[in-house]
């Protein structure tokens, strides 16, 4: 058993206050057994081996979502022009690239998120080329496996391919839990979206891009605008369903896959009506906000989203639409475009939040006995201890980040069957 004592503790969760010279508890597996006031856990733990940091600890971090097969495309798609003239050069340069096969880029990727401090991350894969490297960390995931095809015969070969390549490999580490996906609303035939989402449903969990930009409500709207103008220049063959003539979140809604089930990304564009229907469906969900200030110069309704009284999770999308994997430079950007919001709301979403809307509350993001959450510290110089830890964390870029505390996950299968 060991212990560690810093000059603050921030939980992780939207409602503790900071704690001022604190300690950390951890048993040999890295399980968090007490937390609370160094002298009070030094005089109940003295047979623990005690260390002392000049630092604010906090739990490991949560990407919520990211595509690491992209990221030999960091800074190689522009963005500023709205998401379809994005996805047109993201789908030019993949061509030309391959970026899934760009394996020191994907290794990259994961020790970025390791020095990060991450513990938990929710990867989007076509190729499945990331699990490999993500299955040799301490880190735990969920790996959705995307499936694209606007019509439903292309929707179901899509499908099948996914279903035979994870069928085709030898194993599947421990440390990752893996589900079908599908891509969006509009990009998927809603049969098959259906049948993936309901293939989750009864405790498991998915993923579905949803209301991120404006053509894509256009499109669902109307069938036209900028992406049915893009689909024609790609010769994309004519599909076999009509625009359902409504918003994307009342599509998804109509077709019964919002729920628990269905972790929602981005929610840029919705509209507060809209994001009442997803909180009213308990649909977890994620923001990316630096990848939609970097293709579509917006960020979501954040303020409209709380109001609604959803808990959103942070991710940073891929390396073609953001400049690095770290959730705690999207709650920053929050941070200065929505002042109002509470720092300790913010470390919440790249923390405690991240962990309920990915299913590992009763494991990860907040510092609390029972669970192993990695301890991360974001060191100051000594004598200069913040008086504002929670602004620290998030305001100061550069604080030094080491992890005191990493748990096994990738070894331990304890770590591993969890649910929340
Ligand atoms: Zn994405």
């Amino acid at each position: 058993m060991r212990g560690i004592t810093a000059t603050w503790l921030l939980l992780g969760d939207a409602e503790s206050a900071p704690v001022r010279d604190g300690a950390v508890v951890l048993d040999d597996a890295e399980r968090i057994v007490a937390v609370g006031p160094s002298s009070v856990l030094q005089r109940d733990f003295t047979a623990a081996r005690w260390t002392r940091h000049e630092a604010v600890l906090t739990p490991g971090l949560v990407n919520a979502h990211t595509h690491l097969e992209l990221s030999a495309l960091r800074g190689e798609v522009p963005g500023g022009k709205g998401f379809v003239p994005w996805v047109d050069a993201l789908v030019t340069t993949r061509a030309k690239h391959s970026p899934e096969a760009d394996s020191e880029a994907i290794e990259l990727g994961v020790s970025e998120l390791l020095q990060a401090g991450v513990v938990l991350v929710g990867d989007v894969s076509n190729s499945l080329a990331a699990v490999d490297a993500l299955g040799a960390v301490p880190m735990l995931g969920c790996v959705f496996h995307e499936v694209f095809g606007m019509r439903k015969d292309t929707g179901e070969v899509t499908l099948g391919l996914a279903r035979q390549a994870k069928a085709a490999r030898q194993s599947w580490p421990a440390n990752l839990r893996y589900a079908l996906a599908p891509h969006t609303a509009y990009t998927l035939h809603p049969d098959v979206l259906r049948e993936i989402v309901h293939a989750a449903d009864g405790g498991g969990l998915t993923s579905l891009h949803l209301a991120e930009h404006a053509a894509e409500r256009a499109f669902l709207q109307t069938g036209g605008g900028a992406f049915a103008d893009w689909l024609r220049t790609r010769n994309v063959s004519a599909l076999d369903w009509t625009a359902p003539g409504c918003d994307p979140v009342r599509y998804a809604q109509r077709l019964g896959v919002l729920g628990p089930q269905l972790l929602v990304v981005h929610l840029c564009d919705a509209h507060p009506d809209e994001l009442e229907l997803v909180a009213a469906a308990k649909s977890p969900v994620v923001l990316c906000p630096r990848s939609n200030l970097h293709i579509e110069l917006k960020l979501p309704p954040l303020l409209d989203l709380l109001r609604c009284g959803l808990r959103p999770a942070l991710g940073t999308d891929s390396l073609a639409s953001n400049a690095s994997l770290d959730p705690l430079a999207e709650a920053r950007a929050l941070h200065q475009r929505f002042p109002t919001v509470s720092p300790r709301q913010l470390l919440a979403m790249a923390t405690s939040y991240g962990a309920q809307a990915l299913g590992y509350a009763s494991l990860l993001g907040r510092l609390a006995p029972g669970l192993a959450p990695g301890v991360l510290a974001f060191e100051h110089s000594p004598g200069a201890a913040p008086s504002d830890p929670e602004r620290y964390v998030i305001e100061n870029a550069h604080a030094p980040r080491i992890m005191l505390s990493r748990p096994a996950y990738h070894r331990t299968a304890a770590f591993t069957e969890v649910h929340a």
